[in-house]
Order: structure tokens, then C-alpha cells, then sequence
């Protein structure tokens, strides 16, 4: 028997080790050795009081000085909240992204489960203790309340908190009850999760769709009980989504759960419906629409069994699914699948980790693969599923450039494209115009002298927005009042350069003063319900004009969109990010295929400056298949990802001092810990795209290595040494693995 047992846990804390606990002082060594791995517990942390952790393991010893260790305050569940497989998952991505693994469960926990709320599933009751059991029916008369308690526990055993108010009982006088040691609240251990569902019942509600050719060799090809990945590259309405929900409806069938992860922005509703049409069973939805409350119930039905089918964004990759199946991951190259802060996970290559720790196929779809996933497919590492044709009766829309140079331009709408619109407009179908940038203008310029309005917080202009009429940083958040005269010159030669959203609208609205306009963007979409109202106008079928960003790039389904126009389609050949033209082909196609949907035919026309770009030649007359092998092929000559590995470590601080200095000794550190060489490469420090962001300088350093393994060796003795070597305080760093942005 055991003399000793500590509780080493994952803190949420930056520090990349576990931290060791004795167990609670009511709880004996024995008890202590029986608590699963999962469990959260709650510990005192110096000054930061009490935090909530993960029990990693159980131990028989620890390197900390026994007088050194505190107990645990309390043993927040009797069953894991995160199953061994979970913990693995965030074991690996902690590795992987060299992040504390604290820090990892924190993100996969659902933010109520993170502050120590009971889960859902674990029933609390209170009981008397051993000296409230001596206490006769006749004791506590001085207090009715705290008596009346007494005498119900005499007569029942346990009170459950939620009978305490329909019995007319006082919750202070129970807490009463428990300062003076006579009853005490226990965890009864949640029911075992029985799968209530239909494991081999009906789990269709609708009848499906006959697959077509493509589709069913794309089936066929699926192996349901073991680990593969498959690369489903299908124009936009080819039926991927029928491929996916075939795919699910066997894996429901066989009485296993499925995991579809989505892109943010308003895709999350439309594809619930579709699934809830298809699929008789409970399906629970994780995205940031979704409540706290709601979330952590989702999240536990999905851990118990109970929901069949988790849909979310990137942030239900880590629900725990006992019984996983498959994993689908929707529109693969979508970059929300990536997150940019704290923890810089992918969560699309997450979920091929997570299929591979299950033993489960994974689905990666996409009319538009990102270069990773394509290079993957094409070397042969995932299998590499087509689908050429539109599903039904829907022909490809025929794309034209139209040559800016040539074009009679009003407010960067060519005259061709306005008399389009309105063509379109009057066969009583709808159109789409689309410009990736909100507000009126990108700028403010005097034309006498050259001022132009600047954020004084970053390296960036100010946006003038028309409603309310001013001026706004997109960076940071600035706003100011639009000055009068030019602040430089005092001339009335200001004037807004460029466009967004706002000002298309404006154009429109006077060029066509009795179409219906709906703008989409950020700003018009702030309200909960603007998307789903938005949706039920398109749907209606009138003929109306949308004016938007990105958001309509985005999967959804416009049967009467016959018309698409793309303002400055060839903004990505300018980007300072090497992955510009590859976001700019995915973009045109993704929004091209916003057009002609079903049996109506589709045009779209790109406004462009440079119509004799090769790139955009090629993406134009041969399609995003042969222009994305294309720019794979240039990423190889040099050496840039898929092909490498990269890795980031960026530093920011107030002055650019500290952070370039940080970012120098990291540099010489990973010289020592592996020589630059062919395999190796180091690029920096160098200023980040926007130097100067929200009063803070940013710099970073490029880590390239020809191989993922190469890199990891470098990073694991590099985060380590940055670690116990932290900058001056006033500088921030944080590293990135497979970075996806630069600025
Ligand atoms: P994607 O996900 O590739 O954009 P969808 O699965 O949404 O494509 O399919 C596009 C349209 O074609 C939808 O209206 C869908 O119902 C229809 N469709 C898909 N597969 C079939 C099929 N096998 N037979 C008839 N219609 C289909
Ligand atoms: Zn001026
Ligand atoms: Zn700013």
C-alpha cells in the first residue's frame, strides 16, 4: 500500500509543466490513488487564488520538498470530464504548438467548465454528516429552518439543490447547516453514459438523394474503420454536402458518432438545417453564437454519447465523442479554421491528428483546397476524391475580365458592370457585387497637398465611413471626426480614394433607385438575426442587388443569384503574404460560385487591372484545379510551405528595442542549438506586414526547415530556453507553428 499520493495537474498557465498537489485533506491515499485522469480539480495558486485543473495523472512521488506542497482545495468531479482520449488530443497539440497544456485544455473546455461548474451530467446532493445523523428529530428548535432541513434528511437521506425551493426550504439555512459541520454537500457520480439514441435504429428523417456517378465513387471509396484521410475536391455545387451526409448517415447507422467542423460566419445555420432535415437524431451545435450555457450542455451530451452529431466551428474539435466515427471538415481551406491568437492552432489539421488517435476517416472538402491539403492529396499521402460536375441540372458559370483600363469607371464600378446589374435585375433575378473592404473608402486624401488621414496608433490609413459619417482604424479601433479642410494644407481638397461597401451602395442606390439593395458586410451584419433575415430575403426569389465582403464568399446557396461582379479581383497579386494569390483564386472561385446555382445560367465579371496576369489567366480559362497546381509548383522552387515548414516567433513591445533584442537572442540561441544550413533557414528579425500596431511595434522570425520534425527538434529547445529566459516586461512574444498570416 501506498504511504503518499499527489495530484499533478495542468494549470491554465503559461508555464509549460504540470504542477504537483497533495490531494484534499478529507480525502485518504487510497481515495486519492482511485481519482481518474480527467478530473477537474480545484487548488489554491499563490495569487491568483483558487484555479481549476485537470488531473493528468496520479503519483507516488514528486520532486517537490514535501513541506513545499499544498493540498488540493476540492475534487471537482467523480468521472473525467475529458476522456483519455481527449487528453491525449491536447497532449499532442501542446507538443506540437510548444503550448502549455494547461493552456490547451482551458481552450478545449467550454468556458463555464472552465471556471469549476458542475457538469450538467453530475448530480450534487446534500447529506448529514456523521454528527448531523446523531441529532434527535427535536434538535435545532431555535431555528425553524435549519430544522426543518434536519427533519427531511432524517426522513429522506439526501436533498437534491433542485428540490430545495419547491420544499419550501432556505438555502442560507442549509449553508448554515454546513458551517457547523452537520451536512455537507457529494458529487453522486453521473448515470453511465448509456447512448439513449437508436444505435442501429432509423437515423433518416428524409430520404436521400440518389447519388449521381461522381458521388458514388466518391462513396465507394470510403473505408469506414480505419484511419484515412480523403481530399474531396468538388466544384461548389458538385454535392459535397451529400457526399458528407452519405458518408455520416452509415457512420449513424453503424451506431457511431460524427464530428463536422464549418467555417465561422453565418454557414453554421444553413448546414444545421440540412442535417437536421436528413437526420432523425440529437445534434448538437458549438459555435459562438451558441450561449455559454448552451455550449457546456452540447458539449456534455456529445461526451455522454447522447448527440449523435457534433456541427461547429474550430473550437468544437476537442468535444469529447466517445464513439467517434468520422470526421468531416467543411470547406478545408477556410482560414477561421485557423486561430490567430493564444493558442495558434489549426483545428483542420487538429482533426487529422484527432482521426488518426480514433482510427477514423476523415473527409477534408473543398472546391478550392488549400495548397497543404492539395500537396497532401497529390503526393498520395490522402486519398483524392473528384467531383468535376455540378450536382442536378446547374452548368459552371461563365467568368469574363473586364479590362479596367478600357472601362468608363464610376466610383470602381465599370459601366459594364453597372448595365449588367441592371439587366439582370429587370429579368427579375438577383445579382451580387462584391468588394472585400467595409466603409465608404479605404482612405481620406488631399489632392493639393498629399495629407491622408492615418491612424496615429498604427501604420495604417483610417477608414471613412458615410453611416455615421467618420473616420475608424480598422486595426485598432481609433475613430475620429472627418476634418472640414485639410489638416495640412487647410485647402477643401479632401477627398475619399477608393472604395468599400458603403460607397458601392451609394453609387448603386442612385444608378438604380428602384432595386432592392442589401449590403452585407460587418457593420450591416452586427445584429444576431440580420443574417438569417438576409437569408429569408434571398430566398424569397425577388429580384434584389447584394453588395458585400467576404461574408458572401462564404458556402452559401443563392438558387437566383445569376450575377456575380468582383471589384478589385486582383488585389492578392499585390499582397505582401506569400499565400496572396492563393486566397485570391480561392476567393473568385468561391464567389463565382455564388452564381447560377440551380438551373438559371451564371456570369461573372472581373473587374481587373491586369487582365493579362498569367495567374489570372490561368485561374479564369482552366480553373482553380490547374491554377492552384500552378502556384503549388512556384511555392516549391521556393521553398516555401507546403514544401517546408515554417514556424514564426513574433515580439512586440512598445519601443521596438526590447522586442528587436528579444527576437536577436532568439536568433543567436537557435543558430547554437541547430546551425542555419540548406535545410535550415532563419529570416529576421524582421518588422511585421503592419509594423506599428495599436501603439505597439512588431517584429518577427522566420523559421523554415525542409522538414516538420527538423523544425520541432529546433523549436522544443528554443521555447524552452525563451522560456527560463523571459524578455524585459514590457515585451510580449508568442510563437506560431504553420503560421497563416504575417501581418
Ligand atoms: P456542394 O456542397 O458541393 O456545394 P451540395 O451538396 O450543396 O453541393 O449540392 C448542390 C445542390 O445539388 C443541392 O441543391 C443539392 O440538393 C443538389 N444535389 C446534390 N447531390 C445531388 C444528387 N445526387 N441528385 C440531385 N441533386 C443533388
Ligand atoms: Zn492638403
Ligand atoms: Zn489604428
Amino acid at each position: 500500500m501506498h504511504q503518499f499520493a499527489v495530484l499533478r495537474l495542468a494549470l491554465p498557465t503559461p508555464l509549460r509543466r504540470l504542477f504537483d498537489y497533495l490531494p484534499p485533506e478529507s480525502m485518504s491515499v487510497a481515495e486519492a490513488l482511485s481519482v481518474p485522469p480527467g478530473v477537474r480539480v480545484l487548488v489554491p495558486f499563490g495569487r491568483r487564488g483558487l484555479l481549476v485543473g485537470v488531473l493528468v495523472e496520479v503519483a507516488c512521488e514528486t520532486p517537490v520538498a514535501h513541506d513545499k506542497l499544498k493540498a488540493a482545495t476540492q475534487v471537482l468531479d467523480a468521472l473525467p470530464i475529458l476522456s483519455a482520449a481527449s487528453l491525449q488530443l491536447c497532449e499532442w497539440t501542446a507538443n506540437y504548438y510548444q503550448h502549455a497544456l494547461g493552456e490547451v485544455i482551458q481552450a478545449a473546455l467550454p468556458v463555464k467548465l472552465r471556471k469549476g461548474e458542475p457538469a450538467a451530467t453530475q448530480v450534487a446532493v446534500w447529506e448529514h454528516k456523521t454528527e448531523g445523523k446523531g441529532l434527535g428529530i427535536t434538535a435545532l428548535k431555535r431555528s425553524p429552518k435549519q430544522q426543518a432541513i434536519h427533519q427531511f434528511l432524517l426522513a429522506n437521506q439526501q436533498l437534491k439543490p433542485s428540490e430545495i425551493a419547491s420544499l419550501g426550504l432556505s438555502v442560507s439555512a442549509l449553508k448554515c447547516l454546513a458551517e457547523k459541520g452537520l451536512v455537507t454537500k457529494r458529487l453522486l457520480a453521473p448515470r453511465p453514459s448509456t447512448p439513449s439514441t437508436p444505435r442501429h435504429g432509423a437515423v433518416l428523417r428524409e430520404s436521400p438523394q440518389q447519388p449521381n456517378d461522381e458521388q458514388a465513387a466518391a462513396l465507394a471509396a470510403i473505408r469506414y474503420h480505419e484511419f484515412n484521410p480523403y481530399l474531396l475536391e468538388g466544384v461548389t455545387g458538385s454535392g459535397k454536402t451529400e457526399v458528407y451526409l452519405h458518408a455520416i448517415g452509415r457512420t449513424l447507422q453503424a451506431g457511431r458518432q460524427a464530428l463536422v467542423l464549418v467555417p465561422e460566419i453565418g454557414l453554421a445555420p444553413q448546414t444545421l438545417a440540412r442535417f437536421a432535415r436528413r437526420f432523425c437524431v440529437p445534434i448538437a451545435e458549438l459555435h459562438s453564437s451558441v450561449s455559454e450555457g448552451e455550449r457546456a450542455k452540447n458539449w456534455l451530451a456529445a461526451a455522454n454519447g447522447e448527440a449523435r452529431i457534433v456541427i461547429g466551428t474550430r473550437l468544437s474539435l476537442f468535444t469529447p465523442l466517445p464513439e467517434l466515427g468520422i470526421i468531416v471538415v467543411d470547406e478545408e481551406h477556410d482560414s477561421s479554421f485557423k486561430q490567430n491568437d493564444g493558442l495558434r492552432y489549426s483545428a483542420r489539421d487538429l482533426a487529422i491528428v484527432r482521426a488518426r488517435l480514433a482510427q477514423v476517416p476523415l473527409l477534408l472538402g473543398s472546391a478550392t483546397p488549400s495548397l497543404e491539403t492539395l500537396h497532401n492529396a497529390l503526393s498520395g499521402r490522402y486519398q483524392h476524391l473528384h467531383l468535376v460536375q455540378r450536382a442536378g441540372d446547374a452548368q459552371p458559370p461563365s467568368i469574363r475580365l473586364l479590362d479596367m483600363r478600357l472601362e468608363r469607371v464610376e466610383a470602381g464600378l465599370a459601366q459594364t458592370s453597372l448595365d449588367a446589374v441592371e439587366a439582370c435585375l429587370l429579368r427579375g433575378e438577383q445579382a451580387m457585387v462584391f468588394i472585400n473592404r467595409r466603409g465608404f473608402a479605404p482612405a481620406l486624401l488631399c489632392h493639393h497637398c498629399g495629407w491622408s488621414a492615418n491612424c496615429r496608433r498604427c501604420d495604417a490609413r483610417l477608414t471613412l465611413h458615410a453611416t455615421p459619417y467618420h473616420l475608424h482604424c480598422h486595426h485598432c479601433d481609433a475613430q475620429a471626426a472627418v476634418p472640414k479642410t485639410c489638416p495640412g494644407c487647410h485647402s477643401h481638397s479632401l477627398a475619399p480614394i477608393g472604395q468599400g461597401t458603403e460607397r458601392a451602395e451609394a453609387l448603386l442606390s442612385s444608378r438604380l433607385p428602384n432595386a432592392t439593395i442589401l449590403r452585407v458586410d460587418q457593420d450591416s451584419m452586427q445584429r444576431k438575426t440580420a443574417m438569417a433575415e438576409l437569408q429569408q430575403q434571398i430566398h424569397s426569389g425577388a429580384p434584389c442587388l447584394l453588395v458585400g465582403t467576404q461574408m458572401l464568399a462564404k458556402g452559401h446557396h443563392f438558387p437566383r443569384v445569376t450575377l456575380v461582379v468582383i471589384v478589385d479581383a486582383d488585389q492578392g497579386l499585390l499582397s505582401g503574404d506569400f499565400r496572396g494569390p492563393e486566397r485570391m483564386g480561392q476567393l473568385i472561385t468561391q464567389v463565382a460560385g455564388r452564381a447560377g446555382r440551380e438551373t438559371l445560367a451564371g456570369e461573372v465579371l472581373l473587374q481587373t487591372y491586369r487582365p493579362d496576369h498569367p495567374l489570372l489567366q490561368r485561374l479564369v480559362h482552366e480553373g482553380y484545379a490547374n491554377f492552384s497546381r500552378q502556384i503549388l509548383a512556384e511555392r516549391q522552387a521556393v521553398n516555401l510551405p507546403p514544401y517546408w515548414a515554417m514556424a514564426v516567433l513574433r515580439a512586440e513591445s512598445k519601443q521596438p528595442q526590447q522586442a528587436l533584442d528579444f527576437l536577436r537572442e532568439a536568433l543567436e540561441q537557435a543558430r547554437l542549438i541547430a546551425p542555419p544550413s540548406p535545410h535550415l533557414q532563419y529570416l529576421g528579425p524582421i518588422p511585421a506586414l503592419m509594423e506599428k500596431r495599436n501603439e505597439v511595434y512588431r517584429y518577427q522570425l522566420q523559421l523554415k526547415s525542409h522538414t516538420k520534425p527538423q523544425l520541432q527538434q529546433l523549436l522544443k529547445p528554443l521555447i524552452e530556453y525563451l522560456e527560463s529566459h523571459p524578455p524585459a516586461r514590457s515585451c510580449r512574444w508568442s510563437l506560431d507553428v504553420d503560421p497563416q498570416e504575417f501581418n
